[in-house]
């Protein structure tokens, strides 16, 4: 149909087999014998492990403060995340800003599974709402609406008059459902900072395909969307992500579809991993 446009992602990844850390930037090293840089390729879009992954690193890593240690695992297993392919690998990949931006996405992850998963607490702690009215210059300036706060939260004035709020909801039903406008302003801000943090990316196409028969002779292209580093291939799937129906479970971090409506975890397993932990940190905390 004319006006609907989908291409596939193709990102093609490199993992070196060898690695070393030169003042904290991780380097491709050559094979002593052979002198040449031995890797394997992966389609990042082939792996809907990867944002879990790194999300799991952060949590980790915040949580024992081995960042580096933890960082490297993930580059010798994954390869660069940041770099982009038009660079030389031989310049490497600082583990710093490696960090920084894996801390990045999974804050962006972390909203998103909060704002699915109904989690009213945590999203209190991004989002201001301040239910007042408005002056018409003041709804006239949508920043104000669905800006960046002072503190740098999501900022949301519900007080478009008797209009909707979020999802339906209207200004005098706030207070019964405070939830939606809540989820409203996580995942505008979530759908706005990815799509942000893709920035530009190329269109490319391989294969020129004649298709004839008896009667015509048509041409085609395989077109894709080909993002520049693994993680702009990330910020692509996790918007791609968006546009589906779907949960993130907060054991594993997986995308899964839920079944049921208060479906939180993806499988029995992680729902049962999720209560151990809870019921291992109250004892933790019993204990100090
Ligand atoms: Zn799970």
């Amino acid at each position: 149909m004319w006006g609907s446009v989908v291409f596939t992602g193709r990102f093609r990844q490199t993992v070196y087999k060898r690695y070393r850390e030169i003042n904290g930037v991780m380097v491709p090293v050559a094979d002593p014998q052979t002198g040449y840089y031995s890797a394997y390729t992966y389609d990042a879009f082939s792996r809907d492990d990867l944002i879990p992954s790194l999300v799991q690193l952060v949590v980790r890593a915040s949580r024992k403060g081995n960042q580096n240690r933890e960082c490297k695992k993930w580059i010798k297993t994954n390869g660069f995340l940041v770099q982009r392919i038009c660079e030389p690998p031989s310049k490497g990949e600082s583990l710093e800003v490696f960090w920084q931006e894996a801390v990045k996405l999974t804050k962006l992850w972390c909203m998103y599974t909060e704002a699915v998963n109904r989690d009213l607490e945590a999203l209190k702690r991004y989002v201001s709402i301040k239910i007042e009215r408005l002056t018409l210059d003041e709804i006239k300036n949508e920043e104000f609406l669905w800006g960046k706060g002072n503190d740098g939260r999501v900022c949301v004035s519900s007080s478009l008059f008797e209009s909707e709020v979020a999802f339906g909801v209207k200004l005098k039903e706030v207070k019964e459902d405070f939830l939606a406008p809540y989820q409203y302003a996580v995942l505008h801000y979530v759908a706005g900072e990815v799509s942000y943090n893709i920035g530009n990316v190329r269109i490319v196409y391989d294969r020129l395909t004649k298709h004839e028969n008896s009667d015509t002779d048509t041409f085609s292209i395989q077109a894709y969307l080909e993002p520049a580093s693994l993680l702009q291939a990330l910020y692509l799937w996790f918007f791609q992500l968006l546009t589906e129906k779907r949960k993130v479970c907060p054991t594993c971090w997986a995308p899964f579809t839920p079944r049921r409506r208060d479906q939180v975890f993806c499988s029995d397993g992680c729902r049962f991993t999720h209560h151990t932990r809870k019921r291992r940190g109250q004892q933790r905390k019993e204990r100090f």
